[in-house]
């Protein structure tokens, strides 16, 4: 027996333990003490000048000194990091070693503060930039104030800020968890995650799926949950259980692992237990990424984010540069489809070289497919690179240009990627796309729907926003409405229509885009078995009455229920 507590926190009954809703992200049942971020640094006050003006040079070399010593501590766990880990923990260790930083601080020690007071000053001063340019910006502020608080500790001598080691294996529940602290978690100790606030594409979901880490986000009520208590986390139901029945709470974590047995002998290739195939693909970013995606089987590539290779560079990379890393990606899938986004710069992925400075709403300015409107050149050379990383490895790329919003993008793309030889093709995360995807159609060869963005654009909420993430939840009925549009457009075309959103990422809302007719999924490489697996156990008449009962559905909550009641799941 069970009590459900309401989103607002847990309500204790004598009728059983507690169960705190939340977010599922990462599926898997775990069992174990709570465990919580160490403690919060002592940020000193300021209390006007104190540092003697002979001082001062040597407060500054202190800073210096301690700045270096944590961004070199994240730069060596970068080191011993991969994929999108490394990426989080090299860019925090970039930011402890930031010019600006230095300068804001070595300003404020000129004017007498100790280095302590001035890194709180000037972190704040970020802290309020980056606040006052809007929702884009809100990770950086949480790193911003991670590296504050890491610098502090390392100048006033007190243990450095972030995820305990506990002896044995626990659940770290936490308010939210600093990029640098999710990307260094040991997935051998912490064995779950359950956070009070971020959605399900926040950098915390995306790394703790990189992770294969069950994850629960936007958890209400995890305040209250005592260090020490013992909780069951289930990251397929989206729920944290306090105190759970021993018997029962064991028996559940059995029957994840046996599900997770069937996972670990999953080698593809995806398709319903009736035998409809459905390619199960992988989202990467890199050579490296694509041959560890292959290792999990995956099909192919279904993303290739190629922005993300270039998020710290000020220049261009050369098309020779390009077409080298294209090449290895090409090289990991011999004869298999992989499909290559074109540079999505722009609001929450700047590239220093492509993206417009100072735009007042970056979600919806000049980011995707239309930074080619003031740099055409820049989408040439792409093309040509990726051409020629085809060239080099053999192969036939389907090439598709994020955020089309109009017909005329889609012809004028096609035309490009077709001169070249290649295979084009559009991602619909804009509504209008979605809307427009028959006629779309007529141009393109196939679609990709990004459930990330188009969740964005449909719901008119920020995809960062912790707070908005329950509006930005995929299983919302209106995002599955479109992309049932998208996709019977597609069959009436007979054209492929994917998901390549992190909506792909989760078993059973695979099972419901199945049945709207979605011929193909692209996730994240570790949650590759776990969709492949479930698709496996259902029919296609199965998928068709899923997606029926989520789109009956008034929420997502419902929708959830009502699709485990259609597929007979506890
Ligand atoms: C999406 O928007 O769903 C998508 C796959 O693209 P990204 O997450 O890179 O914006
Ligand atoms: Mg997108």
């Amino acid at each position: 027996m069970s009590t459900t507590a309401p989103a607002t926190g847990p309500a204790p009954t004598p009728a059983g333990p507690v169960v705190l809703p939340g977010t599922p992200v990462v599926p898997g049942v775990v069992l174990g003490p709570v465990v919580r971020p160490s403690g919060t640094v002592v940020l000193p006050a300021d209390e006007g000048a104190t540092v003697p003006e002979d001082g001062r040079g040597a407060e500054k070399e202190r800073f210096s000194a301690a700045a270096s010593a944590v961004a070199d501590r994240l730069s060596e766990r970068a080191a011993g990091a991969t994929g999108v880990s490394a990426e989080v923990l090299a860019a925090t260790a970039g930011l402890a070693r930031d010019r600006g930083l230095l300068s804001a601080v070595e300003q404020r020690i000129d004017a007498g503060a100790p280095a302590a007071v001035a890194t709180v000053g000037a972190a704040q001063q970020f802290v309020d930039l980056f606040t006052s340019l809007g929702g884009v910006m809100a990770e950086r502020v949480t790193d911003v104030r991670d590296v504050r608080d890491r610098i502090v500790a390392q100048l006033t001598g007190q243990g450095e800020p972030g995820v305990p080691r506990p002896q044995t294996p626990s659940v770290l529940l936490a308010d939210d968890l600093a990029p640098a602290d999710t990307a260094g978690l040991d997935p051998e100790r912490v064995v779950g995650l359950a956070t009070r606030l971020g959605g399900t594409t926040s950098h915390t979901a995306i790394i703790a799926r990189q992770l294969g880490l069950p994850c629960v986000v936007a958890v209400g009520g995890l305040d209250d949950v005592p260090e020490g208590a013992t909780v069951l986390l289930d990251g397929e139901r989206g729920t944290v259980t306090v105190d759970p029945e021993p018997g029962e709470a064991q028996a559940r974590v059995e029957a994840a692992r046996a599900a997770a047995a069937a996972l670990a002998s999953y080698r593809g290739p995806g398709r319903t237990g009736d035998g409809l195939e459905v390619k199960v693909l992988a989202n990467v970013q890199d050579g490296a990424g694509a041959r560890a995606a292959a290792a999990k089987h995956a099909e192919g590539v279904g993303l290739l984010r190629t922005e993300l290779a270039f998020l710290s560079r000020a220049e261009e990379p050369t098309v020779e540069e390009q077409a080298a890393g294209y090449a290895e990606v090409f090289e990991a899938f011999p004869g298999q489809r992989v499909v290559v986004r074109t540079l999505d710069a722009g609001s929450d992925k700047p590239l220093a070289f492509a993206t417009m400075p100072d735009e007042e709403n970056p979600a919806l300015g000049v980011r995707g497919l239309r930074v080619a409107r003031r740099d055409p050149g820049l989408l040439e050379r792409q093309l040509d690179a990726i051409a020629e990383g085809a060239r080099r490895a053999g192969a036939q790329p389907w090439v598709m240009a994020p955020m089309v919003a109009t017909v005329a993008e889609a012809r004028d793309f096609a035309d490009r990627v077709r001169d070249r030889g290649m295979v084009p093709g559009v991602m619909v995360e804009v509504p209008s796309a979605a809307l427009q995807a028959e006629r779309l159609l007529r141009h393109v060869d196939f679609l990709s729907i990004g459930t990330n963005d188009l969740s964005q654009y449909t719901l008119a909420a920020d995809r960062l926003s912790a707070d908005l993430a329950d509006l930005t939840d995929p299983w919302q009925p209106a995002l599955l409405a479109l992309v049932q549009v998208t996709a019977e457009a597609g069959r009436g075309a007979g054209k492929s229509v994917g998901v390549c959103g992190e909506a792909a990422a989760d078993p059973l809302l695979a099972c419901v885009l199945v049945g709207l007719g979605v011929t193909s999924l692209s996730c994240a490489a570790s949650s590759v078995a776990g969709v492949g697996a479930r698709l496996a156990t259902v029919t296609s008449d199965d998928c068709r009455r899923a997606a029926d009962a989520a789109l009956a559905a008034d929420d997502p909550a419902g929708a959830r229920a009502a699709v485990r009641r259609s597929l007979a799941i506890d």
